[in-house]
């Protein structure tokens, strides 16, 4: 099929499905350009030049600058921003022949795990109507699973890509910190986020991975790297560690690892970790006063509105929230008291990266809620005890499906240690299969 025939179909589905009929809610903005941009593609194509992602069609997360495009972040904020140019992974991804279908949906400045938090509505689950898609990446995860594109770029600060893949049924990867750059991300906590694929297999995953990743002049936490490829190790040492989830979902994720490890005869143990119960208490005192520090930028004269006076009540209580904390007569006590936990929970990481190839754990603890039922700010910041883990440790980690419960698809994450993401992409791939 040519690229211009297969955009033109997903340009329907979204006509019919994203505002209408289903009413998913996932696009907030298609390029207009997007068919004239096909058609070049094909062009390249049929003359053998065209790049490495050459027809991908791609969905990008409303917090990240395309050209021309508005990186509203799912905000009034900025709901007339227009990006005046593309982000480090948005370039890089137009060089390869790329092509960016529209801003997906997501929660407002990227602050929650429902997608409800949006500005302009919140976004339906694909694979599960009456629910919600996880968040904050909610509307790049179920373009995926809708049939919007081919694939799309979320942010993950704390769970943020594989929340919304484990709950739509794709595949979700926060990359190391430092290996994709952040330059054009409006950042939520910059310590923490990483920029990453939402994909329908671990194929792409990789693909897009390979892409957006490098050294960045214009973000100074990235490193140099080579291609990353599959290594597929015999003999590997798996730890399941003892953490706090469902009952249904640690069942299901334990036996799906079993049967992997069996078939691949790897060897798979449980253990306990000291920290792991500590991820939601050490994140979100990092990520208030950064975002607090973030925000001022959004006073109404450079861009947008000012942010306290047209955001919603979640933003706000982290903007109040952090402002509190960096009081200066609190020295900065509970930003470093976050940052030694961290440290402990990044150490600890480590030290089973010494015997162990990868972790294996659920994304989420629990089911995702029905769309429209009310859950409390404890239950609503739980969901991301797991899954904070892994950018507290500045490790990365992949979310797959592992099945489904209730109807509902549950993902299982793997964490393998800083830049081993060619091992965690290959157990992955033994999880596909
Ligand atoms: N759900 C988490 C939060 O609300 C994670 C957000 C994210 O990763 N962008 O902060």
């Amino acid at each position: 099929m040519k690229i211009q025939e297969k955009v033109e179909k997903y340009l329907k589905e979204i006509e019919e499905n994203n505002k209408k009929g289903k009413k998913i809610n996932a696009i907030l903005q298609v390029n207009p350009k997007l068919e004239e941009e096909a058609k070049k593609v094909d062009k390249k194509i049929k003359e053998g030049k065209a790049g490495k992602l050459a027809g991908k069609v791609i969905a990008v997360k409303a917090n990240i600058n395309v050209k021309g495009l508005n990186a509203s972040c799912s905000s009034k904020t900025l709901e007339d921003y227009e990006s005046a140019y593309d982000a480090t992974v948005i370039g890089k991804i137009k060089e390869e022949d790329g092509l960016i279908i529209g801003i997906a949906n997501s929660d407002e400045f990227a602050c929650g795990s429902s997608g409800e938090t949006s500005a302009f509505g919140p976004t339906k689950n694909p694979s599960c109507l009456d629910r919600v898609p996880g968040g904050s990446s909610s509307g790049s995860s179920a373009a995926v699973a809708a049939g919007f594109c081919d694939m799309a770029i979320g942010s993950d600060t704390g769970g943020s890509i594989r929340n919304p893949a484990s709950h739509c049924g794709v595949f979700g990867m926060k990359p190391t910190y430092g290996l994709v750059s952040r330059y054009g991300l409006i950042d939520l906590s910059m310590s923490l986020d990483q920029i990453g694929p939402i994909t329908k297999d671990v194929e792409d995953a990789l693909l897009l991975l390979n892409v957006i990743k490098g050294k960045d002049e214009r973000d100074a936490t990235t490193y140099e790297s080579k291609d990353i490829n599959f290594k597929k190790e015999k003999k590997l040492r798996i730890a399941l560690p003892k953490v706090n989830a469902d009952k249904e979902i640690l069942d299901l994720v334990k036996n799906k690892v079993e049967k992997v490890a069996n078939k691949e005869d790897w060897e798979s143990k449980d253990i306990e970790m000291s920290y792991v119960d500590l991820g939601t208490q050490t994140y979100y005192p990092l990520l208030y006063t950064e975002f607090f520090s973030g925000t001022r930028k959004f006073d109404g004269l450079r861009f947008g509105k000012k942010i306290e006076e047209s955001c919603g009540e979640e933003v706000l209580r982290r903007i109040l929230g952090g402002e509190e904390i960096s009081k200066s007569e609190y020295e900065g006590k509970y930003y470093r008291k976050a940052l030694q936990a961290k440290q402990l929970i990044k150490k600890e990481f480590e030290k089973v990266f010494e015997k162990y190839d990868a972790i294996i754990m659920p994304t989420v603890p629990k089911l995702p809620h029905k769309l429209g039922s009310k859950i409390s700010l404890k239950e609503m910041y739980n969901y991301d005890s797991l899954t904070v883990l892994a950018n507290l440790a500045e490790i990365p980690a992949i979310s797959i499906p592992a099945g489904e419960i209730e109807g509902v698809s549950v993902g299982l994450q793997i964490l393998c240690k800083r830049f081993d993401e060619g091992k965690m992409l290959s157990i992955a791939k033994e999880f596909e299969e």
